[in-house]
């Protein structure tokens, strides 16, 4: 293993281990911190936690047992990953975390969560999102984390143990490229800096702090810092030129699980509704027992092989509140990730091979009931989207989107990459 990235949630693992893969380096993510002492086959392990909202301590203890696996696998350098809108509070868990990281690695560590592709941009450590600063930006309304300060040195500098420790590497020294960039660090950290918000509003100058960072043993960022990473263990010789990530797909069927409400979601259940063989979840009928996992399953069985099937509670704004209205939210959530989660089970029993999922907690679920721990990254199906191939459950092939995810065309698409 060349590279260890540990990250604060599930999906925004996936996206640095699609990052990594599509920059040619065979990537592993974990479902938490493995228990055995087997590294897997990848030049990069991203192992991902659900640390990002919880407590402080809590996210610091288990980031350090991720930090311990990964050394002990042999990573020669670390990556922290969070939100490209750097997602925290005042009390963490982007300052503890990282700190307690570099107590463990030494040096200084850049922080740059930018992701031009997705309009993340830094500029003078001011981090913003589309045309507006993240102050400004949806984030500021975020349930858990709401982002209102949008200078990054203050917001790192808060949740930190000596706020003085937080400097800024600017634009006008990242234009100059790695050299400079380098040279910048070293100056802080003789300065007494442990960290450096990095300026980066364009692809080019991502990698020019990824060249200029090839020696460090800890940076922090998002799914952009990663993209200069795979050159660098290419100078060494450490890694082939890359191919494009490939799975061993098993033979079998395929079937779409769509949990999520959201827009995107709605639209690609529509693209695709009745034209494949297609039953609906209705949380009310699940509740009622008048709908059942096994049920379906029977259904499924009857349809024919040569059609993926779709299977879907997604549903318009006014029917998940009524449902809502008659269970309570959390007792329709419930009922419906139940039944996904026999329903993933049955199907895999059934032998099918590939499956997309739609909806970030709907795949949680799933993945929870097919008990995979690993999953190796194949190709990307939408940008942070790739497929996926479980270590167990059969070698199944799974496609795991965020609910709002994704071009309209999305399943027929994803199914075809496969192909
Ligand atoms: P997203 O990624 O779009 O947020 P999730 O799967 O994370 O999707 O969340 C959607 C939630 O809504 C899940 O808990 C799911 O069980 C629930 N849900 C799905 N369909 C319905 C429905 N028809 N009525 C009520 N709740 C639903």
């Amino acid at each position: 293993m060349l590279l260890g990235v540990i990250a604060d949630d599930f999906t925004g693992a996936t996206d640095i281990a699609s990052m990594l893969a599509k920059n040619g380096m065979r990537t592993v993510q974990t479902v938490g911190v493995p228990t055995g002492d087997e590294a897997p086959a990848a030049d990069a392990v991203v192992v991902a936690l659900k640390s990002r909202t919880i407590p402080a301590a809590d996210a610091v203890a288990q980031s350090l047992a991720a930090l311990d696996w990964l050394l002990a696998q042999g990573a020669r350098q670390i990556v922290f990953k969070y939100c490209s809108t750097f997602d925290s509070t005042d009390a963490g868990n982007i300052g503890p975390v990282g700190e307690a990281l570099l107590d463990r690695l030494g040096g200084i560590a850049v922080v740059c969560p930018a992701f031009p592709a997705t309009k993340r941009t830094i500029y003078r450590g001011y981090l913003f999102v589309g045309d507006v600063l993240l102050s400004e930006s949806s984030m500021k309304d975020h349930p858990l984390t709401p982002m209102t300060d949008p200078s990054l040195v203050r917001v790192m500098a808060r949740q930190v143990r000596d706020p003085g420790t937080v400097g800024l590497v600017g634009c006008e020294t990242v234009q100059q490229g790695a050299m400079a960039i380098k040279a910048a660090l070293d100056r802080l950290q003789a300065e007494g800096k442990r960290f450096a918000v990095v300026d980066a509003v364009a692809d080019a100058d991502l990698r020019a702090i990824g060249a200029a960072i090839a020696d460090a043993p800890l940076l922090t960022g998002g799914s952009g810092i990663a993209m200069g990473l795979p050159d660098n263990f290419r100078r060494i010789g450490a890694l082939a030129e890359g191919g494009t990530a490939t799975l061993e797909v098993p033979e079998g069927r395929s079937a779409v699980l769509a949990g999520s409400c959201s827009a995107a979601t709605r639209g690609q259940v529509a693209a695709v509704a009745g034209r494949w063989p297609t039953i609906r979840l209705d949380p009310q009928e699940l509740a009622a027992g008048q709908q059942s996992a096994e049920a379906v399953l029977r259904w499924a069985g009857e349809q024919d092989p040569g059609s993926p099937i779709l299977i879907y509670s997604t549903a318009e704004p006014d029917a998940v509140r009524a449902a809502q209205d008659a269970l309570g939210r959390d007792r329709a959530a419930a009922v419906l990730e139940e039944a996904f989660a026999a329903v993933a089970a049955g199907l895999v029993a059934a032998g099918v091979r590939r499956m997309v999922v739609a909806g970030g907690e709907t795949a949680g679920a799933v993945v929870g009931a097919l008990g995979i721990d690993q999953l190796a990254i194949g190709p990307e199906i939408d940008p942070g989207v790739p497929w996926v191939q479980a270590n167990g459950a059969e070698g199944l092939c799974l496609a795991l989107k965020s609910g709002n995810f994704g071009t309209e065309d999305f399943f027929t698409k994803a199914f075809a990459r496969l192909a």
